[in-house]
């Protein structure tokens, strides 16, 4: 998979999990990702609703790589591992 905002790219999902990337975040209304660690540390942030998003005066700015299309069933694995990780980096 590879980070939309800056292009890295990472073998597999877990690799990802396992450098701490985000499965998607939004940008305004509109869904994209996944980030990696690096980017989302430096544009996202989590919002009310316990979703990333990105920093407000990144919105509309990004230049993506590739549309989010990813297929569902990962999707949501990706989603459910990262609400883990998130949730214990609040916790540490
Ligand atoms: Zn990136």
């Amino acid at each position: 998979m590879e980070c939309v905002i800056c292009g890295m790219e990472v073998e597999s999902i877990e690799d990802a999990i396992d450098q701490g990337w985000v499965p998607y975040f939004f940008d305004g209304q509109i869904e994209s990702g996944p980030a990696c660690s690096g980017c989302s540390e430096a544009l996202l942030k989590i919002d009310g609703d316990g979703e990333m998003e990105l920093k407000e005066q990144y919105q509309g700015k990004i230049n993506y790589k590739e549309n989010f299309s990813h297929n569902a069933s990962e999707k949501r694995i990706m989603i459910g591992i990262s609400i883990e990780n998130t949730m214990q980096r609040i916790l540490n």
